[in-house]
């Protein structure tokens, strides 16, 4: 399996960015992303020139629109159809994207804590939902230094609770691209096997298979009884077998090895850490683990923080 670099959440002149829909496909090409989603706010107007631009530049160009309301702002990916956002009110919301999963589409909830009233409004998510499992993706890193911001600590803690609650979702980072600045971000990475089509980027994303990384890309792979086990998959209680894989030069210019520093590795299981590894290019560890779900993260310092959260993995779930 590769892992590539995807971007799934950014903004052009169809609504508030910089970019014309030529120009953010340049540049995703240009930082090293393999597919890049456009998401304007409340609006598709953008998306035949990004697949024209995606084209020009091979890039994955991935269909989506940011429902921007007031009590939160929401993605949609790759709907063949179109459900209406508007008078969507906030106990709506398990319909609505019932809707647009038969249209095929998937959601992600866009920066859950950002700040809201009086900064802005609708960017925190207030929707009621009672079916969470529903939510394809939950950006829990979103924007320019996300590993320490407190709103990545509260989107964290909300997804862990949830993974707690036996609930499956995918953890993303959302760079929310408006224009270019030479600021931090964190990335958002899928595996995929074979060919990187729009497709086989969204079953990744809607499997789970995917890492997110500030610097280093940690990876993580299981193997219990002859039988290779990604992350995203369910696999029973016992005996397994962890690799862990470390890639330093992964998005080479898109982070400074100066403040993006490594110190260790970290299995969590159920929110609790059960195992600090040291850093290695490649280890394999022996874990034995009752139900729930396992998780690796690289902990170390960033930007002069200490002890932050540098990548983290999606979980293997373990029934
Ligand atoms: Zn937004
Ligand atoms: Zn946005």
């Amino acid at each position: 399996m590769n892992w590539y670099p995807i971007e799934l959440h950014t903004h052009t002149q169809h609504s508030d960015g910089d970019f014309t829909v030529s120009e953010l496909v340049k540049a995703a090409k240009q930082r090293g992303f393999a597919a890049i989603a456009c998401t304007d706010h409340n609006t598709c107007s953008g998306l035949r020139e990004l697949h024209e631009a995606a084209r020009r530049e091979q890039l994955v160009g991935i269909s989506g629109i940011e429902w921007t309301t007031y009590w939160g702002h929401m993605l949609v990916l790759n709907e063949q159809g179109y459900t209406d956002w508007r008078g969507v009110r906030p106990e709506d919301m398990d319909g609505a994207i019932a809707a647009i999963h038969a249209n095929h589409g998937m959601v992600g909830i866009a920066h859950p804590f950002a700040l809201s009233n009086p900064v802005n409004t609708g960017y925190h998510w207030e929707f009621r939902v009672s079916d969470w499992d529903a939510v394809d993706f939950l950006e829990v890193w979103s924007r320019d230094y996300a590993p320490s911001k407190i709103q990545s600590l509260r989107a964290m803690e909300l997804w862990e609770q949830l993974l707690n609650r036996r609930c499956r979702m995918t953890a993303t980072s959302g760079r929310d691209w408006h224009r270019e600045d030479d600021k931090p971000y964190g990335h958002t990475f899928v595996g995929v096997e074979g060919k990187l089509t729009t497709e086989s980027v969204l079953h990744a994303v809607h499997c789970g298979r995917v890492c997110l990384a500030a610097g280093p890309l940690l990876t993580m792979q299981g193997n219990a009884g002859g039988k290779c086990i990604q992350v995203g998959d369910t696999v029973c209680s016992g005996e397994m077998e962890i690799d862990l894989q470390l890639d330093s030069s992964v998005l080479e210019n898109d982070w400074d090895r100066t403040q993006v520093l490594p110190e260790e590795i970290c299995l969590v299981h159920n929110r609790n850490v059960i195992l600090r590894c040291p850093l290695h290019e490649y280890q394999q560890i022996q874990v034995s683990l009752p139900a729930g779900w396992l998780r690796a993260d690289l902990i170390g310092t960033y930007y002069g923080r200490t002890k932050q959260c540098l990548a983290f993995t999606n979980p293997i779930y373990i029934s």
